[in-house]
């Protein structure tokens, strides 16, 4: 297996200026799991409940994800968050975080799992990711998510876990929050200093910037007009990056940029309809052609301008 992830699986309930939904299936590890099965294969850790049904683990099922290592409590109930969205679709507000399985979740990685080449840890409590972090010793590449809730709440934690990834994701308010500095290139010197030598920032509707040692690569977002639910934007986009790197030998930064627009093209589809519905029946023939359009939207001639008749 290729690659891992560690994270929420969970039932949402979620509004935006368009509707709402009471109970979907979402969690972190859902989403990003769903968008990388399009590019490798994709194994999960996590919990769920009693209340976790079979219409649920048919939506990993049939993208072939490894579900082997996704625990059941039957005497508990399954992650729940309900957030809410303004007309800023960029900013989610959670009213409301249940914890259930999750807080007493002690992750088993089988030994399959602790032999995979990359590593995903979607955002949970800190500790959790650190552990399955360090059980996956050989990993070639591990990234790490994580959200305001986390800042706040497990600091000293979460910076011991940003000590030990290759590649931290995070969105603009998460990298500020994180290292005090309202300036974003100020704030990803100092996200990186703190361990990771690549830090990918989203920034919504604005699209994405990384920051490595090759320098700084910016894209837009892909140009959409109708946005209904931005939930699992920012997981289904680090599964399309980090699925399409598993998807390759060796990775290098021109593999890097295009990991950043499969991971925009994956995000794009997210967006457009509530939870999981897009993703999970999307085809490599749409992926393939928002990824033409993403090359023909940033693309320009380099030709160094000369003023004549002068
Ligand atoms: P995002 O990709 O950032 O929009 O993440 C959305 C997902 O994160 C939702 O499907 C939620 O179930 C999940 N989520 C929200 N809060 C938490 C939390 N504190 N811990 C783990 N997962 C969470």
């Amino acid at each position: 297996m290729s690659l891992l992830v560690v994270g929420s699986v969970a039932f949402d309930a979620v509004e935006t200026p368009f509707g709402k939904r009471e109970r979907m299936l979402g969690g972190s590890a859902t989403h990003f799991s769903l968008a990388a099965s399009f590019f490798t294969d994709v194994r999960v850790v996590g919990v769920v409940g009693s209340d976790f049904g079979e219409s649920e683990m048919e939506v990993f099922r049939a993208r072939n994800i490894d579900t082997s290592d996704l625990e059941r409590v039957e005497s508990g109930k399954t992650f729940f968050w309900r957030g809410r969205y303004d007309f800023d679709l960029n900013t989610a507000h959670t009213l409301d975080t249940q914890l259930n399985v999750f807080a007493d979740f002690q992750p088993k990685p089988s030994d399959a799992a602790k032999g995979s080449r990359f590593v995903f840890l979607g955002n949970i409590q800190p500790d959790l990711q650190r552990e399955v972090r360090e059980s996956v010793r050989g990993a070639e590449l591990v990234a790490l998510d994580t959200m305001n809730y986390w800042i706040e709440s497990a600091r000293e934690s979460l910076i011991k876990t940003i000590g030990v990834v290759d590649v931290m994701i995070i969105n603009d308010a998460e990298a500020r929050q994180l290292s005090g500095e309202a300036n974003l290139h100020r704030a990803a010197a100092k996200v990186r200093e703190m361990g990771p030598k690549t830090l990918i920032i989203k920034r919504g509707e604005y699209g994405a910037a990384m920051f490595s040692d090759a320098g700084y690569f910016a894209i837009p977002a892909y140009p959409l007009e109708s946005v209904f639910d931005p939930t699992g934007a920012g997981d289904t986009f680090a599964g399309g990056l980090l699925g399409y790197l598993a998807s390759h030998e060796t990775i290098d930064d021109a593999t890097m940029r295009r990991a950043m627009i499969f991971g925009s093209v994956m995000a794009s589809f997210n967006v457009e309809e509530f939870g999981t519905e897009r993703v999970a029946r999307l085809t490599h023939e749409e992926i393939n052609e928002r990824f033409r359009t993403f090359k023909r939207m940033t693309h320009f001639d380099e030709i160094p301008f000369e003023r004549t008749g002068r």
